[in-house]
């Protein structure tokens, strides 16, 4: 069996095929890719096919999968296309593009062994640079993301991660639906621009459809394929909005984080701001200042927005008659949660729930 042969088991190109091979110097395969007779070139301009109008001199080289530790390039002279509408074109090839001087499937090749070496150490395994890793990687993650289905995405999950030193870090969004955990998108920081970056990309719609929103202050651990080690906090989409401006800027002020856990924790009992600064022991000016910097609200509000999450939750995720929820939510009377929760969302609690269930 020779390399033609097995070139053209793993790597048909139609169109294409596999000529002669050859040693070269420094541990080197040579490959010569022909046209098949009579096949016609594709015009880079347009992607139709049209007849030759000539053939380049000069070989080009692209490095392929390495075989037996030997590197291995196809040479091959490019065409150009006298296309009807562009003109003469040099051709479109279906193993790589023009930027690039790697094959689709050694840039795939490359970047699988990049998520398991560094990619200095690929380089080097592969007697290929850093630069041609890095490269390869770009162009996986691109196509990748150019190729991703974000149909039916319904639930994410949110984390910050911590990078380099000094208290850098990244907003990470992952898909947790049932037997699909995948990572959707990074963004820089931990700020609301930065998940609105996100929600952006995902566009309405599909934020419109999510049904659970996960947010655990450290899912970097999942990242590396392990369980979440703490219970999630789960909470519906129409808390989103509000969330990410609490939980998700993550404020390093622990007065202000224990204050959203109190509220959190006790939103089903009328909860007052003299309750959360007794909590907390600060003065409430103190605690005013704080979630103004913090968080750009006042604590009242914060228990209002609390509140009107839990609402929206249950709405949402149980059959729990109104005026139970309105209970769970820190009301004393369904009629005063009716009139909070128009003022907010402008729909009844019962049109809300039809709407969205
Ligand atoms: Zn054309």
């Amino acid at each position: 069996m020779d390399i033609k042969t097995i070139l053209n088991r793993c790597h048909p190109i139609r169109g294409f095929v596999y000529g002669k091979s050859w040693f070269e110097e420094d541990q080197v395969i040579g490959v010569d890719v022909r046209p098949r007779c009579g096949a016609r070139g594709i015009c880079s301009g347009c992607g139709k096919r049209g007849r030759t109008y000539d053939t380049g001199r000069t070989p080009r080289g692209f490095a392929f999968i390495p075989l037996w530790g030997f590197t291995v390039f196809l040479w091959y002279c490019m065409r150009r296309v006298d296309c009807a509408r562009c003109g003469a074109t040099t051709e479109m090839v279906p193993w790589a593009d023009g930027k690039h001087r790697s094959c689709y499937v050694y840039r795939q090749f490359l970047a699988f062994w990049a998520k398991r070496l560094s990619w200095t150490e690929v380089g080097r395994v592969f007697h290929t640079s850093w630069g041609v890793v890095f490269r390869s990687v770009n162009w996986v993650v691109d196509w990748g993301l150019t190729h991703r289905d974000l149909k039916g995405v319904t639930a994410i999950g949110i984390d910050e991660i911590a990078v380099w030193a000094g208290h850098k870090y990244l907003t990470v969004v992952y898909q947790i639906d049932q037997g699909i955990h995948r990572l959707l998108w990074v963004g820089r920081d931990r700020t609301e621009k930065s998940l609105n970056a996100f929600f952006t990309m995902f566009g309405k719609a599909r934020s419109a459809r999510l049904r659970f929103v996960k947010w655990t202050p450290s899912l970097d651990h999942l990242m590396k394929g392990r369980r979440a080690r703490t219970s999630p906090v789960v909470v519906s989409p129409g808390g989103v909005v509000a969330r990410r401006s609490t939980d998700l800027l993550a404020t390093d002020d622990q007065i202000v984080l224990a204050a959203l856990r109190m509220i959190r924790d006790n939103v089903n009992k009328s909860l007052r701001v003299a309750d959360v600064v007794r909590a907390v022991r600060v003065s409430r000016r103190n605690l005013e200042l704080r979630f103004s910097r913090a968080l750009g609200v006042s604590p009242h509000d914060e228990i209002q927005r609390t509140r009107l999450r839990r609402i929206k939750d249950l709405l949402l995720r149980s059959d729990w008659p109104l005026k139970q929820i309105s209970m769970a939510a820190g009301f004393t009377r369904p009629e005063h949660m009716h009139a909070v929760f128009r003022r907010d969302t402008g729909l009844t609690p019962a049109r809300y729930r039809a709407l969205h269930t």
